[in-house]
């Protein structure tokens, strides 16, 4: 990770065609870059100047937009060119290499992936959890995501994590400034309301915990793997859930040789969903390319968040199944799932088995696909609470567990008779910390390194 302020400059738009596509530079004084570029022509700052995008020699490369930023008030908090042309992968690179030239005598280079929102970062135009959100909403897969990721963007995640800081660190205070004053100790806790203030951080910590973890089910999604004997109904099973012709149903045993996956989605969580090749058992195999596929099968269904096992309803478990279900990695959730009803007669429901939970329904029919539905939901620890959700990555969830693990330490300091005010006010400065982890006051260049280089050069 390149940690040196020498300018900036990236295509900022994605790859492909487009009817627009931008390049982007970025650095503390671009006026060098601007002259270089467009000679006598003062742009004028946050104004859209229709100008022709011109080689050293003269010659044209292209005609658009240029707009510039004068720092602090851009996307960097520094000078901030950008240059509109058409969206082309040909004409960009041209404009790029051309911006490069320009500004070689500057120490202009190329942008790493994620620099763009780092020096944003660095500069406090935005904290971490918002620079992860940029990348969040560009990622997100469903509405309900962008929608969460947007609002972590605007910081109101950021905001509720900074209003429990303040309140930790109002009670850090006070017990801190009464460690200076022994014969005070005693009851401190009784006349400051300090548990009460404790017990109400707490609350609100969990309040934002089951925000930030449903949340980021809306990030992370559920990965759902079907496994099934060929012609149980797999790929119909996955069209109805998708509720569109996504895989091939046919009625030829084993068509599915590739895995199929499609991601839908309820209530706005995204499933990804394989559809397995009709799995026999690795002897019966026939061929290379089958054994394979079978191989590959398996590996996927080690990564599952769970495992869909469609039987045949009507016609009974078979001897593949059974050896199938002996061959399950151990502590992935199965349901099982029996197709077909329509021929067996079962009516749709779902029932709990000691050995794993069982639904009963038709692809075909469309009979319990929501039962199937709700189970999902509920593997995927989704409950519907009307809270607004916050797209919180994994990295927030440790750190407001262990916020929330080092305020119980607090209070049972706080609920001992012999109470220590120093253990209780030293568990409170640990949560503090981890709560401002996620906002980035405690943030080392590691983790930065991380959450910078999974963005996309350019952003
Ligand atoms: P796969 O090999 O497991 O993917 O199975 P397919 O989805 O390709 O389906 C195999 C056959 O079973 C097709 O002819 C489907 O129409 C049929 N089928 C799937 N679901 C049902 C169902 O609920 N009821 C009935 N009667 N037939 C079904
Ligand atoms: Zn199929």
């Amino acid at each position: 990770m390149n940690l040196d302020t020498s300018p900036i400059a990236a295509i900022a738009t994605a790859p492909g065609r487009g009817g627009i596509g931008v390049v982007r530079a970025s650095g503390k004084n671009l006026n060098g870059l601007a002259q270089a570029l467009f000679g006598a022509t003062a742009l004028q700052p946050r104004h859209a100047t229709y100008i022709p995008f011109k080689n050293a020699d003269g010659s044209i490369i292209d005609q658009g937009i240029a707009i510039y930023f004068k720092g602090p008030h851009s996307y960097t908090g520094e000078d901030v060119l950008e240059l509109q042309g058409h969206g082309g992968p040909v004409v960009l690179q041209m404009l790029l290499a051309r911006v490069l030239e320009a500004g070689q005598e500057y120490g202009l280079r190329l942008a790493e992936p994620g620099e763009f929102t780092r020096r944003a970062y660095m500069n406090d135009k935005l904290d971490l959890a918002q620079a992860e959100a940029v990348a969040d909403l560009i990622d997100a897969s469903t509405e309900a995501a962008a929608k969460s990721a947007s609002q972590s963007l605007s910081g109101a995640f950021s905001q509720t994590i900074h209003a429990l800081v303040e309140r930790v660190t109002h009670l850090r205070m006070l017990v801190e400034a009464t460690l200076d004053f022994p014969e005070e100790e005693i009851d401190f806790l009784e006349k400051s309301d300090a548990r009460g203030q404790l017990k109400g951080i707490v609350e609100a910590l969990d309040q934002v915990f089951r925000q930030a973890s449903q949340g980021a089910l809306l990030r992370e999604g559920l990965n759902v793997v079907l496994v099934g004997q060929p012609n149980v109904g797999k790929s119909s099973l996955l069209n109805a859930l998708a509720g569109a012709d996504v895989a091939i149903v046919t009625p030829i045993a084993g068509t599915t040789r590739d895995k199929v996956s499609e991601t839908i989605q309820i209530e706005g969580i995204p499933l990804n969903i394989i559809d397995t090749a009709g799995i026999r058992s690795h002897d019966e195999a026939v061929d290379v390319v089958e054994r394979i596929g079978i191989e590959r099968t398996w590996g996927e269904v080690g990564k599952a968040d769970v495992i869909l096992h469609l039987l045949d309803a009507d016609h009974g478990p078979t001897r593949a199944d059974e050896a199938m279900v002996e061959a399950f990695p151990a502590g992935v959730p199965v349901l099982r799932v029996w197709n077909k009803i329509d021929l067996s007669g079962h009516k749709p429901s779902v029932d709990e088995m000691s050995d794993a939970t069982h639904v009963y329904l038709s692809a075909n029919e469309k009979l319990g696909i929501d039962l199937l539905r709700g189970e999902l939901l509920r593997i995927a620890g989704w409950q519907q609470t009307g809270e607004s959700l916050y797209l919180a990555r994994e990295r927030h969830l440790i750190a407001l567990r262990s916020a929330s693990r080092h305020l119980d330490l607090a209070g049972q300091h706080a609920a001992q008779t012999d109470q220590s005010l120093d253990l209780f006010a030293e568990e409170l400065r640990l949560a503090q910390v981890q709560l401002s982890s996620i906002t980035g006051a405690f943030s080392s260049d590691d983790l930065l390194g991380v959450i910078f280089s999974r963005f996309c050069i350019g952003k």
